[in-house]
């Protein structure tokens, strides 16, 4: 049996006994493999993935929705939203029985816009760890994504297991922040980001006054509670782009990339408004003190902590509750 298929004005062979006329399927394959081997992150993998097969099979407008539970749920789709990307991601969803808040990811592939048609979903991964589904437009072409799936499934598995256990190791387990790990080497990789590109951006160095009072007078439990409410609120406070980590014990650190000191005072100044209306334990007031720096050319990653701890120091000196920039 032989199918064929025109995409894109050529024609597809494929033999079922292994054999392909056409060298496209075969390069999909090996550059699937290369993709998943050599991406920083599975982020960028996926990004990669569905544009590899979006552009060697443009009819089938390849999405790939994604779960990997604490990491969320992504969806990778060459379609846009409004040309039947959201409801595609709404078909997959329900699939999945997950009812949460999901980031959609438009991959473009040049030439004309896919064109959503009757869908065909594939489980490539289904794990209580994770969840990966190829959903494509139904035709001929289906064989040889069926065939990627089953050759490349392990490689995936892989991948997204690299991934859970780099997120273990640079994630804060009370809070679920990035940790002081995290934060060290996402601080070294935005320092020589912004000298390369003459870019700027600021940190933020956060304490939470009087916290030994709170273990003192509730309990250690308490305490946690009021670090792990402290953590959403901030990270509530900031941008989608702000990074944001547990330094230690009852401190934490922003950085907020492309960034100057008076927006980056104007965030300072919204997490700490925020935290002040928070009512954590009930009657009883919680506060924190923020030191602020920008970083300028010429200083070390580790002169920025300094910076950022001096203001903080200041801020505590100067009565708490409050913002000091150096
Ligand atoms: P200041 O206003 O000057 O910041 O005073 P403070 O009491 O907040 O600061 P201090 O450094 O004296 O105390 C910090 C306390 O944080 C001491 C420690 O018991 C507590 N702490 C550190 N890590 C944790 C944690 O993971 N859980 C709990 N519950 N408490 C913690
Ligand atoms: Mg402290
Ligand atoms: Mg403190």
């Amino acid at each position: 049996m032989i199918l064929k298929e025109t995409v894109d004005g050529s024609i597809e062979v494929y033999h079922p006994w292994g054999e392909w006329t056409d060298s496209k399927p075969l390069a999909l394959f090996t550059e699937s493999i290369v993709t998943m081997l050599t991406r920083p992150s599975a982020h960028q993998a996926f990004v990669d993935l569905v544009s590899l097969m979006g552009q060697t099979f443009p009819i089938s407008a390849p999405a790939m929705y994604v779960n990997l539970n604490e990491l969320g749920t992504s969806i990778y789709s060459v379609l846009d939203p409004k040309d039947g990307g959201t409801r595609d991601t709404n078909r997959m969803l329900e699939k999945m029985e997950n009812k949460g808040n999901y980031s959609y990811f438009k991959v473009k592939i040049g030439g004309h816009p896919p064109v959503l048609k009757e869908r065909v979903d594939m489980a490539i991964i289904q794990k209580t760890r994770a969840s990966v589904l190829l959903s494509i437009n139904s035709g001929t072409h289906e064989y040889i994504f069926r065939d990627w799936v089953k050759i490349l499934a392990p490689a995936m598995t892989k991948l997204i297991d690299n991934e859970q256990l780099k997120n273990m190791a640079f994630s804060d387990s009370l809070t679920g922040l990035f940790n002081h790990r995290a934060f060290e080497q996402m601080l070294a990789v935005e320092c020589d980001r912004v000298f390369r590109y003459g870019d700027t951006f600021s940190l933020i160095m956060l304490d939470i006054d009087w916290f030994k009072d709170v273990n003192d007078r509730y309990g250690h439990q308490a305490g946690d509670r009021v670090l792990r409410a402290v953590a959403d609120k901030i990270k509530e406070s900031v941008r989608k782009s702000d990074m944001v980590f547990r330094y230690g014990g009852e401190e934490f650190m922003v950085i907020m990339p492309h960034t100057g000191l008076s927006n980056a005072l104007k965030l300072a100044e919204r997490i700490r408004r925020n935290i002040e209306r928070m009512s954590i334990i009930p009657g009883h007031k919680l506060t924190l003190s923020q030191g602020l720096t920008q970083y300028k050319v010429g200083l070390s990653p580790s002169d920025l902590v300094r910076k950022a701890d001096i203001a903080l120091y200041e801020a505590k000196n100067k009565g708490k509750n409050r913002i000091e920039v150096e």
